[in-house]
């Protein structure tokens, strides 16, 4: 039964403490107190006018890079400045306790990365390089930030001349593999599966709570706003994402 009254955070303390195996799997929300808004909601100001269903698309990025990476490259610069949070630092700390497993994210900010989080999947993959999909080779943000900076193109070029692709997983494009199978396995592993600032609503994440209950775990959310697991998970914490989880450290 859902808990969303006084006293979630011990109940979440609780099935926390029992638990041998907690997985996190977070989404845009635990990113929203760092100042990135969701860019998949209406109305957050990040790409006016445009459609990042359309302009953050693979097929974008193939037909034109240069229109692509005008936009994109206005993503990589809002992020740019952006700190991790208390809520990255409260899983950090709880898997540097031993109580935290690994956090699978959907974001792609690198902020759990950069508030200490080890065992991390990144299944949207990451900012933090792009690559050639001709020669394979990699380039880390600050070379493709300069390169793009400094094209006359208008996209960061690898040395081979193709445009570079940033390692996210852009509209079109499949999961990559590995880390999907590294998810699965944690959710089927996990004694209670922690749901932070996701509305679960995105494939293939959305089924990770089904692996975690079918193999018998838990699923715990801290999210505002509604969830398809609201009436099937054991707690439901729907206040501000930093307070419920700092609440949570300061619990165990
Ligand atoms: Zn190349």
């Amino acid at each position: 039964m859902a808990v969303s009254v006084g006293g979630g955070v011990d109940r979440l303390a609780d099935l926390v403490r029992d638990a041998d195996s907690v997985v996190a799997l977070t989404g845009a929300g635990i990113s929203v107190p760092s100042g990135i808004p969701d860019f998949r909601s209406p109305g957050t100001g990040l790409w006016e006018n445009v459609d990042p269903m359309e302009v953050a698309h693979i097929d974008a990025w193939r037909a034109d890079p240069q229109r692509f990476w005008h936009f994109y490259g206005d993503r990589f610069q809002s992020l740019r400045d952006k700190e991790p949070n208390a809520a990255h630092a409260a899983l950090a700390e709880l898997e540097r306790r031993g109580v935290l497993t690994g956090v699978v994210t959907q974001n792609i900010d690198m902020l759990h990365r950069r508030a200490g989080t080890q065992n991390l999947v990144e299944v949207h993959g990451t900012i933090e390089h792009s690559s050639c999909l001709d020669c394979g080779d990699q380039y880390p943000l600050d070379v493709v930030r300069l390169r793009l900076a400094q094209s006359a193109d208008g996209f960061p070029a690898c040395d081979c001349g193709r445009p570079l692709k940033p390692d996210v997983v852009l509209f079109g494009e499949w999961l990559p593999e590995g880390a999907l199978e590294r998810a699965y396995g944690m959710a089927a592993g996990a004694d209670v599966l922690l749901c932070i600032g996701t509305s679960l609503e995105v494939q293939p994440i959305a089924q990770l709570p089904g692996i975690t209950q079918q193999t018998g775990g838990e699923v715990a959310i801290v999210t505002q706003g509604p969830t398809p697991w609201d009436d099937r998970c054991a707690v439901k914490l729907d206040g501000d994402v930093e307070a419920e989880l700092t609440a949570l450290v300061a619990a165990l």
